[in-house]
C-alpha cells in the first residue's frame, strides 16, 4: 500500500519538523520495499541502512550518549507508523530498541560507556538470542552454559534456533545458563560484539509471514570480558521483568496494531473509491464496526499498559507484581489475537480478489500472513497459562 494513501499518525510534540520529515521518508521507503522483502524473504538491508543513518538505532539511547533520547510513548507511536509500511522491518527495529533499552537500564558502566555511543551512532544493530534448542521459547531458562576462562573471560557456545536479523547484527544479547552446575533458571544475559564471536548460520528462514525478518538459526561461540554480563549474574529474571518483557510487549503490540490499522485505512479508501455501491449496506457497516472495535480495544489497552509501565519506572515500584505482569501478558495476547482477527475480517469484507489476492492494491494477504506470527512470537500458550496462575495471586482482581 502506498503510504501517501494512509493518514499519518500525528507526531507527538517531542517530534520537531526535521524528525517528522525523517520519519515520513523512512515510512515511504519501507512501503516501497515491503512487497519485495516479503517475496524474496530477504533481510531489508536498505531499510536498516536508512534507519541507521536517520539515527533510529539510537532511538531509546539517552542524549548524553549521543542518542535520540526518545521515550516509550514515542516508541509505540513510531513502531505503529513503520509497521504500517513494512511489518518485518518494524519488528526488526522494535526488537533492536528492546535490546537497547535493556542495555541502557542494565549494562555496567564500562560496557555502557563503550557500547551506547556506538549504538546511538548507528554502528551497532542489536540482535536477541533467548530461544534455545532445548528450552524452546521459555524466556527465563537456558541450557547452554557459560564457562570461565583462565584470564576470567567468559566463554560461550550457544545454539540459537531463531535470531531475527542474526546474520546482519553487529552485536548480540544472549541468554546463557550461568554455569554448567547451575539450575536452568539461573540465567545470565551476556552482550557480545559480532567481532568477538564466530557466527555460523545453521538454518534458514522460509516462513508463512514475517519473511523479511531473516530469523534463521545460528551457532555462536566466543569469549567476552566478565563485565559484559548485563544485570546480575544468574539474575536475568530481573532484567526481563524490568525491561525486556515490558518493552517487548509494548513495541510488538504497537507494530501489530500499526500493520492492521494501516490495512484498515487502505481498505476504507479502496471501498470509498471502488465500491461505492456497497457503502450503504448494513452488512458492510456491521463488519467495519467490528474491525474498528478490535483496533480500538488494542489501541486503548496499549496506551493504558504503556502508562502503567511508565508509572512503575517513575515510582521504582515492582515490575514483578502480579497485576503488572497480567496486564503486560494480556496486552501481548490481546494485541496478537485481535489484530489478526481484524485483518481476517478485512479479508472477508474485501472478498476474493482484493482480500485474498497477492497482487491486491490492499496488501491484506501479506498482512494476514505476517500477523499470524504474532501469537507464536513468544507463544501465547505460555502467556495464557502464566496469566492463569498469576490470577490466583491477585484475588482482588486489579484491573488496568
Ligand atoms: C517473527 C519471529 C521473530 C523471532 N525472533 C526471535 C529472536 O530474534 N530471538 C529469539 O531468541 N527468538 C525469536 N523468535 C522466537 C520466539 O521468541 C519464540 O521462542 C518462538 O516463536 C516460540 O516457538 P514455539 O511456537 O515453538 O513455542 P515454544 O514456546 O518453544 O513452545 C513449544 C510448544 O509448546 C507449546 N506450549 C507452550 N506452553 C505450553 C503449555 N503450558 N502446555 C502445553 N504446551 C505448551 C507451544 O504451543 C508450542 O507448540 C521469533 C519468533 C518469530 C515468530
Amino acid at each position: 500500500m502506498s503510504e501517501s494513501r494512509t493518514r499519518p499518525i500525528p507526531a507527538r510534540p517531542a517530534c520537531d519538523g526535521r524528525a517528522q520529515d525523517d520519519l515520513d521518508a523512512l515510512v515511504a521507503l519501507l512501503a516501497v520495499n515491503a512487497a519485495g522483502v516479503d517475496r524474496t524473504a530477504c533481510f531489508p538491508e536498505e531499510n536498516l541502512a536508512a534507519l541507521r543513518s536517520a539515527g533510529y538505532l539510537g532511538f531509546l539511547i539517552p542524549r548524553r550518549y549521543g542518542g535520540m533520547g526518545r521515550d516509550l510513548a514515542d516508541l509505540v507511536t513510531v513502531a505503529q507508523r513503520l509497521a504500517g509500511a513494512c511489518l518485518s522491518t518494524a519488528m526488526i527495529w522494535a526488537m533492536h530498541c528492546q535490546q537497547a533499552d535493556v542495555l541502557v537500564r542494565h549494562a555496567g558502566p564500562r560496557l555502557a560507556a563503550e557500547l551506547l555511543p556506538r549504538v546511538a551512532a548507528g554502528e551497532v544493530y542489536l540482535a536477541s538470542v533467548t530461544t534455545g534448542t532445548v528450552t524452546g521459547g521459555h524466556l527465563l531458562s537456558a541450557a547452554d552454559a557459560l564457562e570461565r576462562g583462565i584470564e576470567e573471560e567468559i566463554l560461550l557456545r550457544r545454539e540459537a534456533p531463531v535470531v531475527t536479523g542474526g546474520e546482519h547484527a553487529d552485536g548480540f544479547l544472549i541468554t546463557m545458563r550461568d554455569t554448567a552446575h547451575a539450575d536452568g533458571h539461573a540465567v545470565s544475559l551476556v552482550y557480545a560484539d559480532r567481532d568477538a564471536l564466530t557466527v555460523e548460520a545453521t538454518g534458514g528462514w522460509n516462513t508463512l509471514g514475517m519473511r523479511g525478518t531473516a530469523s534463521g538459526a545460528l551457532k555462536l561461540s566466543g569469549a567476552v570480558p566478565p563485565d559484559q554480563v548485563v544485570g546480575p549474574p544468574g539474575g536475568f529474571r530481573e532484567v526481563a521483568l524490568d525491561s525486556m518483557i515490558p518493552v517487548g510487549h509494548l513495541a510488538w503490540s504497537a507494530c501489530w496494531l500499526g500493520a492492521a490499522r494501516s490495512s484498515f485505512s487502505a481498505l476504507l479508501r479502496w471501498l470509498s473509491r471502488e465500491q461505492r455501491e456497497r457503502l450503504s449496506s448494513p452488512l458492510v457497516h456491521e463488519r467495519l464496526g467490528r474491525i474498528r472495535l478490535d483496533l480500538e480495544l488494542v489501541s486503548g489497552y496499549l496506551g493504558g499498559v504503556r502508562q502503567e509501565v511508565e508509572r512503575v519506572r517513575a515510582d521504582r515500584s515492582r515490575p514483578d507484581s502480579a497485576e503488572v505482569q497480567i496486564h503486560l501478558n494480556s496486552l501481548k495476547t490481546a494485541a496478537s489475537e485481535l489484530t489478526y482477527q481484524a485483518v481476517d475480517r478485512m479479508v472477508q469484507l474485501a472478498g476474493l480478489a482484493v482480500g485474498y489476492g497477492t497482487d491486491s492494491p490492499v496488501p491484506l494477504e501479506r498482512t494476514l500472513r505476517d500477523l499470524r506470527s504474532a501469537a507464536l512470537n513468544y507463544s501465547n500458550d505460555r502467556l495464557w497459562t502464566a496469566n492463569g496462575a498469576l490470577c490466583l495471586l491477585d484475588r482482588g482482581v486489579t484491573l488496568l
